[in-house]
């Protein structure tokens, strides 16, 4: 395999989901209306295209689907859904292997990447993997969510590497694995329920599999 680069979701991807939902419980109760208003709203996000400011679209969909101020609808996203969601991550262990596999894969001189649809900088502190990363992206700063090129597009422009030397990890594969192989990225799936006919390059549950993949 001639890669130069891995490249990495957060969500589902580097810790299990379900440990995050579970942990998010209170959360989620307290704030049941605003988060099923958001995630409407970012699966209407995904449909719209062009998108000139991310920010103000997105807090201008939601101030509609609440019924709220736009200021009232920006404060909420900011404050709520991204820096106190965030917290409820920082007992989340990550998956097992994970940060072993991350730091090999640095050793043996690829670069590594990192890609979320939510901001990513206060995220991986929390998270306890910062400084690992030639290149961290927060989608929404390219103006588009994933599946959509152009956060793939950022992904190979900043670690300039070629798409095909890039192998892309995630959890979604409507998302991730198609995402990224639109772009002509290689793609490994993390899953326990393998896709028929899947796409991907390469589908793993445990980050040993992908340890093996990568350097046998
Ligand atoms: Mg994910």
């Amino acid at each position: 395999m001639n890669l130069k680069a891995v490249a990495f979701d957060i969500d589902g991807t580097l810790y299990p989901n379900w440990k995050m939902y579970l942990r998010s419980f209170p959360f989620a109760l307290k704030n049941y209306r605003l988060i099923k208003a958001f995630s409407r709203v970012r699966k209407q996000l995904r449909t719209i295209d062009p998108i000139h400011d991310f920010q103000k679209l997105q807090a201008g969909l939601l101030s509609e689907a609440m019924d709220i101020s736009y200021d009232e609808a920006y404060t909420r996203i900011h404050t709520i859904l991204y820096r106190d969601w965030e917290k409820v991550l920082a007992r989340v262990p990550l998956y097992p292997g994970a940060l072993e596999c991350i730091e090999d894969i640095r050793k043996r001189g690829l670069k590594t990447a990192v890609a979320s649809d939510f901001p990513v900088e206060r995220k991986l502190g929390i998270l306890g993997i910062e400084g690992l990363w030639d290149y961290e992206l927060s989608t929404e700063d390219t103006n588009y969510l994933k599946p959509h090129k152009k956060p793939f597009e950022a992904i190979i422009q900043s670690l300039g590497v070629p798409a095909e030397e890039i192998l892309y990890v995630g959890n979604s594969y409507a998302y991730d694995v198609l995402g990224a192989r639109a772009v002509g990225m290689k793609t490994a799936h993390i899953t326990t329920k393998s896709v028929p006919n899947t796409m991907a390059d390469f589908t793993f549950s445990h980050y040993k599999q992908l340890h093996t993949y990568l350097f046998r």
